[in-house]
């Protein structure tokens, strides 16, 4: 028997194949099912709040212990599997944050503006300290797949996107901080890439990627 089959099985026989993802990002639900269209995955990805499922509180450290939270919240509520990502950019030189917070960096929830905008002045005395070093950066995304909500092994899956931190914005496309996120060897910003190619490097793709690896199908 399939992970697959096991999972719905025991966990809820009377729902088909449904599992759900703790977001409404409609960016992040085409992306998990194409990937798992792809791969042949007879699971269908239902939104939270196509259940009614209202956000989870984030009170993790982490952005592993937030997806755990993500997760298990959407599983209680809905009986069946569930995925959750939580995601953010990460500078080392600012002791790894805004992190967790990058969505309400600024203080304002989902307010790209602004958060780029105090990225930019937070950075400020580090460029001029060492005014020829490229600062580094990394996208991170860390996915929660339980089972059922008091699941004792999630499976978890982390991507890392290596890049570097503009000091303006560049390029038009993506959302939250991408216009600030320089790829050195594509000579692009995450922003002027197409979301295709995009996915296919990301710290969201390569997450998806190593989660289905997980799944020992
Ligand atoms: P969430 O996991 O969707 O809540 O994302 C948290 C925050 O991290 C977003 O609001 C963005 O600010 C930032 N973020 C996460 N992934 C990306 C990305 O792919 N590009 C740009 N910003 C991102």
């Amino acid at each position: 028997m399939s992970i697959i089959d096991t999972l719905l099985t025991s966990t809820h026989p009377a729902t088909d194949n449904q599992w759900v993802l703790a977001s409404n990002n409609k960016g992040k639900l085409a992306e998990f099912k194409r990937i798992f269209a792809e791969a042949n995955l007879d699971v269908t990805i239902v939104p939270q709040g196509q259940l009614n499922i209202e956000d989870a509180i984030e009170n993790g450290l982490s952005f592993v212990e937030n997806a755990i939270i993500k997760a298990r919240h959407a599983s209680r509520i809905s009986g069946l599997p569930a995925i959750a990502d939580d995601s953010g950019l990460c500078v080392p030189a600012l002791g790894n944050a805004p992190g967790i917070y990058s969505a309400r960096y600024a203080g304002e929830h989902g307010n790209d503006s602004k958060n780029n905008a105090k990225l930019i002045t937070d950075l400020q005395p580090i460029r001029a300290a060492k005014p020829d070093a490229p600062v580094k950066g990394m996208f991170v995304c860390v996915l929660a797949m339980v089972c059922h909500a008091d699941d004792p092994l999630p499976i978890i899956a982390q991507g890392l996107w290596h890049g570097e931190i503009l000091d303006a914005p560049h390029g038009a496309g993506g959302f939250g901080y991408d216009p600030l996120f320089w790829l050195p060897d594509l000579q692009a910003s995450a922003a002027s890439l197409s979301a295709a190619d995009k996915n296919s490097i990301s710290h969201r793709g390569q997450a998806i990627q190593q989660l289905l690896a997980q799944l020992p199908l």
